[in-house]
Parts: structure tokens; C-alpha cells; sequence
């Protein structure tokens, strides 16, 4: 970064750079003294913006510190407000004759507290949920108290499941079974007729339509579930069989997750209307069309179809999913049905922060080096080395970059043989470290920059290293290389002038973040200030509410992390409304069938034996008791 750039940075010069405003959705901005904030509208209308760095500063007050987790309550009222208001006024714009009625996926985040709050937000517009097992429908009975909403039971499904659910329909809660397997529908039918209840039959058919994004293995003739276009017609044989076609009501497909292309989704309504006016046709009741999940999030703000975002606004998504269906089942003179979605990633994803502080950094810079450090005797080597750094000019980067390479690489080879000292080896480093930075400095100023050193600034980047766990915390960037907003949630107002990677703190090669969003590419490395003598650094990973939370792996026994869940009351007071503290060690070995009071006790026999054998006082047996027992009991990340 030139020294002007530097001098003259603004908040503004952030925003743009993170791309906060384009990945933000209006949720998140910054404030003039450089830090991130979050921006809710009250019932009023008025606007009002809260510090995430004062949000970390009052949650570690309260003895929830880094890593933390940070749940919007406000975020997650807000996004359920906009899907349903968003499908309100497609329907109400293109007369539309029917209503939309939105389940959430439990599966995306169970967290009791995010679906208690789905519950409460979603009411008013009769939002229910998306059950996949028996435990997701156990809860989901409990939860959603609220006849106008639905309860859809994906998965597969046993008699239990099933009986739990035509119980349940008798107390009035409007429960769904999809259909997944042929097989599934002898057990409906079987369960339903000893219960004496008509169940609400849907069925999960196996769209032909391939979409893009990561998660198109769902979508297309291979995917795991739904019915095929002969196991349906079987499907509605049966059922007319037995007096029970009208109780088919649903037709039910998933393109797959972050669906990012509105073609895709189109192409999957246009192929679902089809199967649904035949479906009338055939005689089925019908009048629900549930499209699944696949609303994408724009998690780097490019607003384009690439992996990791979406070239469709919410408006524009309602829109053409309305206007399709009604395109379709139209000229074929089909009622219009209860459109339903299952969007899980988009409902929740913005309503989650995860901060982390930010515990040491390396850098790949030189030492200044004496005046003297190459003198007469020292190897020739060495010399040759100082002369392919002193000889460095734009013209021949490539080639001073070569040289360096082989006299560093003949010097190590040297140190091998013993033919050169410790010394002079940690010389030869330092000089090849100061040549390629002169290098990596120069690269600004050639219009082409040789194949070779392309990669150098991601070489010569720092690592941070981080107080989180990316396989508990942020698993998709590990699994499935996911890319979220990362942000130093303050300093906004002054220039990053480090470029870094992220190491997180389990020390495994794998647990690093090396890949940032980018408007136009993938990042290599993230812009990071450098870090300042007795002041936290505070990151914020961004739009992790979605699938993050619930897949970690207690990798090197880290657990779950602080969680607070936040509301800006009217005023724009924060409201600590819930907090949860995250896994003592105790818990975590607890997970893995370690009994803590059992460690104790041998380590206690440990300590006694120590204590006959003279090693150690009693009283000094009482103060690494008191140390043991008190680490049992801490947080599993690093504590100040
Ligand atoms: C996972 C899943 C969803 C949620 O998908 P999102 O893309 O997160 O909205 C919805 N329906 C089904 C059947 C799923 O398996």
C-alpha cells in the first residue's frame, strides 16, 4: 500500500474494501469511529446502530469472552419478515390467488433458543417448520404453538414418526408427511388406517432439472430421494386403491442449497407445475406445491450465479417463483396452491456473528542486519546471496528471484554438510527474506508480473492466529471450502497495511482460513491492521447462523463456543436476552466418555504418591489439585 493510500484512509475506504454494504443486506454498516455496526428499524421507523465491538466489550464484562458467538434477534425477526413480505407482495402484485406459507428447515439451526424465536417471529404469518427426523418433529410440536402453520415431515419415516404425527393432527396442528420412497406410502396408509385419521400425504419427486452451486447432487436423476415419474403414478395407483387420493395434497422438491442462478429455480418450478397439474389431473386433492430450500445467500456480494452467490434479490425470487407457477398451472386451468418454502441458509445465515480475538501473528520480514554481518570470512556463498539483493531493479525480477532461490538453497544444502555455521545459515534466510520482499514490493510496478512470482505476496503474507476452532465453529470452510465475510469488527478508520492468512488455534494443517470473498476472484489473503501493544483485535466472521452451528467436530477437544443472543430494544438499548456459556473442559471430555471425577481421582493418586516419595510437599500437592480441578472446569480456548 503506497504511504499516501495509508495516510489518507477512511472508513469508506473499508467499507469498499471488505465489501461490507454488498454482503451486508442493510443488516451491517460501519460507524465513523471505524466499527462494525449492526443497523435494526424499530416499529417507528427509526433506525439504529450498534457497535459489535461494544456488543463484545459487554458480553466479555459478563464473563462471556472470546471466542463468542453473537445471535441478532433482531436479524432473524427480520429476514423471517422479509421472505414472507416479499412473497405478500409478489402475490398481491400478479394477483396471485393463494397465499405463502414458509417452514423452516429445523435441520439448519436447532438451536432450542433460534427455534423458539422462529416460532415467535414467524406467528403473524403463519412461518412453521421443517421437521427431517423424529427428534425435529418432537420438537416441533412443542414449539410451534400455532394451528395456521405447517409442519412438514420429510425423511425417512417410521411407524413412530408417523403415528406421532396423525396423533398430533388431531389436536389440530396441520401436519405434512412427505413422501420419499415408494416403500413409504404402505406405512402411511397402514399407519393411518389404524389411527382412523386422514393424513396429509405429499410426495418428493426427483426433479430432472441439474442445478449449479456446490450442493447440485441433490438435484437430477441420481439424487438420493424422491420418486421418479413411475414410482409416482404407482404412488397415486395405490392410493386410489384405497379410497385415499384426496389425501394427497403436497407435491414437494429440493433443488439442493445456495441455489445461486434464478434460472435453476425457475426451470425447477416450471418442471414441479408440470407434475402438479397432472397430479389434479390424475384426481389427487392437491393444493399445496412446496419447492424445498435453495434461496441463496450472497455471502461475498458479488450478486452474481458464482458458488458463493446469488444473482437474485429475495423481490426477484418471489417474483419468479409466483409468476411461474401461475404461468404454468394456468393454461392447464389449475387452481393456484399454497406455495410453500423450506428456506433454511437465508432465514438464518445473517442473524449470527462469530468474534474472535486475534492471539499472535508471524511475519515473514527481515531483520535489520549490522553493518558488519558480512565480513572477509564470511562464506562466499553468503556474498553471492548479498549480491542478487543489492542488485534487485524492476527490470529483472524474475531473474534476482532465481538467484536468491539457488544461493538460499546452496546454503541450505551447505548446513547439511556442516559446512556452515547456525549463524550463517539464519544470515542467508534473513537476506533471502529481504530480497524477496524487495521483490514482492516491486511487483507494483511491472505491468506484467512473471508467472513464477504470482504467488509471492501470498508466500510472504503473516499469519494471524486465532482464538477459534474452525472445525467447531466454521466447519463448511473446512468441509466444503465455504466462504464467509471475515472483518476486523474496529479500526475500520485506519489502512490494513498486512496482508495475513488465518491459523487457528488447534494447530492442525487444516485449521486455517486461507480463502476471503472477493468481489471479482477468491482472495488469497485478508487486509489486516497490524496488531497494537495491551489491545485486542477482534475479527468477525459474518452470515454463520446457517449449518455452522450444530456440525462441529470438538477437534482437539475445542467445544462449543460463549453464545450470547442480543436484542436492540426500540431505543436501541442492547439487551443481553440470553446467554449460554460455551463447554468447560470437563463437558468436552465428558462427550468422549471420560468420567472428570475418575481423571481426578488419579490424578489425585498421582500426586499423593508424589507427595510420599518427598518429590513434592502436601501443600504443594494442594496447589496443582486446586490448578487441575480449575482447568477442568475453564473454557476450552485460550483464556486471558
Ligand atoms: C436442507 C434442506 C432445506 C434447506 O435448504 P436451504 O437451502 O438451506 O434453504 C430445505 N428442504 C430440505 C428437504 C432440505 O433437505
Amino acid at each position: 500500500m503506497k504511504q499516501e493510500q495509508i495516510e489518507n484512509w477512511t472508513c469508506e475506504d473499508s467499507a469498499e474494501l471488505y465489501g461490507i454494504r454488498n454482503w451486508g443486506a442493510g443488516y451491517f454498516n460501519l460507524n465513523q469511529s471505524g466499527e462494525i455496526t449492526v443497523e435494526v428499524k424499530n416499529d417507528a421507523g427509526e433506525l439504529h446502530a450498534v457497535s459489535l465491538l461494544d456488543i463484545a466489550h459487554g458480553a466479555t464484562e459478563r464473563g462471556l469472552g472470546m471466542p463468542l458467538l453473537v445471535r441478532f434477534e433482531n436479524l432473524l425477526d427480520a429476514q423471517i419478515g422479509r421472505i414472507n413480505n416479499s412473497f405478500r407482495s409478489a402475490i398481491e402484485s400478479s394477483g396471485y390467488n393463494n397465499v405463502f406459507r414458509g417452514v423452516f428447515p429445523i435441520k439448519v439451526n436447532q438451536q432450542c433458543q433460534v427455534i423458539e424465536e422462529i416460532a415467535r417471529a414467524g406467528r403473524q404469518f403463519g412461518h412453521g417448520l421443517e421437521a427431517g427426523s423424529k427428534a425435529e418433529l418432537i420438537a416441533a410440536l412443542s414449539i410451534l404453538d400455532n394451528t395456521d402453520a405447517l409442519i412438514v415431515c420429510n425423511g425417512y419415516k417410521d411407524e413412530e414418526f408417523i403415528n406421532l404425527g396423525l396423533q398430533a393432527q388431531r389436536l389440530g396442528v396441520q401436519v405434512f408427511f412427505v413422501v420419499e420412497t415408494p416403500s413409504e406410502v404402505d406405512t402411511i396408509i397402514h399407519c393411518a388406517q389404524r389411527e382412523q385419521v386422514e393424513p396429509n400425504i405429499g410426495v418428493r419427486i426427483k426433479l430432472a432439472s441439474k442445478v449449479g452451486g456446490y450442493w447440485n447432487a441433490t438435484s437430477g436423476d441420481r439424487s438420493i430421494f424422491g420418486l421418479g415419474s413411475n414410482d409416482l403414478i404407482a404412488m397415486v395407483d395405490k392410493l386410489r386403491d384405497q379410497n385415499m387420493l384426496h389425501c394427497l395434497k403436497l407435491l414437494h422438491y429440493h433443488l439442493g442449497s445456495q441455489v445461486p442462478n434464478i434460472r435453476d429455480i425457475r426451470t425447477g418450478v416450471l418442471e414441479a407445475c408440470r407434475y402438479y397439474a397432472d397430479l389434479v389431473e390424475e384426481g389427487a386433492a392437491m393444493g399445496y406445491l412446496d419447492l424445498g430450500g435453495g434461496l441463496a445467500v450472497d455471502y461475498d456480494g458479488s450478486k452474481t450465479n458464482y458458488t458463493h452467490s446469488k444473482n437474485y434479490s429475495l423481490d426477484e425470487y418471489c417474483v419468479d417463483v409466483v409468476e411461474a407457477i401461475m404461468g404454468t398451472l394456468d393454461s392447464e386451468g389449475v387452481e393456484h396452491p399454497v406455495i410453500i418454502t423450506e428456506s433454511g441458509r437465508a432465514t438464518v445465515a445473517y442473524s449470527s456473528v462469530l468474534l474472535f480475538n486475534i492471539l499472535d501473528t508471524t511475519s515473514f520480514e527481515p531483520i535489520e542486519l549490522e553493518e558488519d554481518s558480512i565480513g572477509e570470512d564470511t562464506h562466499p556463498m553468503l556474498k553471492n546471496l548479498q549480491d542478487a539483493l543489492q542488485s534487485v531493479t524492476p527490470k529483472n525480477l524474475q531473474e534476482s528471484y532465481n538467484d536468491g532461490l539457488y544461493y538460499r538453497d546452496e546454503i541450505r544444502a551447505l548446513y547439511l554438510h556442516g559446512q556452515v555455521s547456525l549463524r550463517d545459515r539464519a544470515l542467508a534466510e534473513n537476506l533471502f527474506l529481504q530480497c524477496a520482499q524487495r521483490i514482492r514490493k516491486l511487483l507494483n510496478e511491472v505491468d506484467q508480473v512473471p508467472v513464477d512470482l504470482q504467488a509471492l505476496p501470498e508466500v510472504l503474507s503473516d499469519i494471524y492466529y486465532a482464538n477459534v476452532s474452525v472445525f467447531q465453529s466454521l466447519p463448511d470452510i473446512w468441509a466444503i471450502d465455504q466462504l464467509f465475510p471475515l472483518v476486523p469488527v474496529h479500526r475500520l478508520d485506519e489502512a490494513p497495511t498486512r496482508s495475513a492468512i488465518i491459523a487457528d488455534i488447534t494447530c492442525d494443517c487444516d485449521g486455517k482460513i486461507d480463502r476471503f470473498i472477493d468481489r471479482q476472484d477468491v482472495r488469497k489473503t485478508l487486509p489486516l491492521h497490524p496488531l497494537k501493544d495491551g489491545e485486542e483485535y477482534i475479527l468477525g466472521t459474518f452470515l454463520v447462523g446457517a449449518y455452522q452451528e450444530t456440525l462441529g467436530d470438538l477437534h482437539n477437544l475445542f467445544g462449543d463456543t460463549n453464545v450470547v443472543s442480543v436484542r436492540i430494544d426500540d431505543d436501541g438499548q442492547v439487551d443481553y436476552s440470553r446467554e449460554i456459556h460455551g463447554d468447560s473442559i470437563a463437558d468436552v471430555l465428558s462427550y468422549v466418555e471420560y468420567s472428570p471425577q475418575d481423571l481426578f481421582e488419579r490424578f489425585r493418586k498421582l500426586a499423593e504418591r508424589a507427595v510420599k516419595e518427598k518429590r513434592i510437599t502436601a501443600q504443594q500437592r494442594k496447589d496443582i489439585l486446586h490448578t487441575y480441578t480449575a482447568s477442568m472446569s475453564g473454557y476450552t480456548y485460550f483464556e486471558k
